[in-house]
């Protein structure tokens, strides 16, 4: 009878034995495939961080060409100017008015007004053009600038790695 217990005893415990070691198996791959998982995306985030501060850099470098120039730049609009001169009779005073190409710029709350004298407004539209583009620009800058940072953050937070607590209350209770 006894000879019979062992003899049920022993491969019923090695069956028991080799569950617990299949079922750790199973949850250590889980474990490893979460892991794993969590590791690739993570990697894959931070490419992405990467080729996005990168296109960024590239985008800088593009956009600091038009600011090597010193060609003369000027802020204001230009338009054609219709007006009545006052004088009686004038073809003006007949519905006929005179048209005049202006710079227009508003400089400390005033507007100012220039007529453009004739074959300069070519020149002047390009002095126009040149202060827009400038101003582009730089606005486009500032928006490249922010998402740096922004990235930069996102890329610093995914490194950085925190002092373990352990040591800490090891040192402060002994
Ligand atoms: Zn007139």
């Amino acid at each position: 009878m006894s000879e019979y217990g062992i003899f049920l005893y022993i491969p019923g415990k090695k069956y028991l034995g080799g569950f617990i070691f299949f079922l750790i198996f199973i949850l250590k791959s889980v474990c490893y495939l979460v892991m794993g998982i969590q590791k690739r995306t993570d990697r894959e985030k931070f490419s992405r961080l990467r080729q996005t501060l990168l296109h960024l850099a590239s985008e800088i470098k593009g956009l600091v060409e038009p600011l090597f120039s010193d060609r003369p730049v000027i802020k204001g609009t230009v338009y054609e100017l219709k007006r009545k001169c006052g004088k009686p009779g004038c073809k003006c005073s007949r519905g006929d008015l005179h048209r005049s190409m202006v710079v227009s710029a508003s400089e400390g709350g005033k507007t100012r007004l220039q007529v453009i004298p004739d074959g300069f407004l070519v020149e002047v539209q390009g002095k126009v053009r040149r202060y827009q583009e400038l101003r582009r620009v730089r606005a486009r800058l500032g928006e490249i600038h922010r998402k740096m940072l922004k990235v930069m953050d996102q890329m610093e937070g995914m490194r950085r790695e925190e002092l373990s607590s352990s040591g800490k209350k090891r040192s402060g209770g002994g």
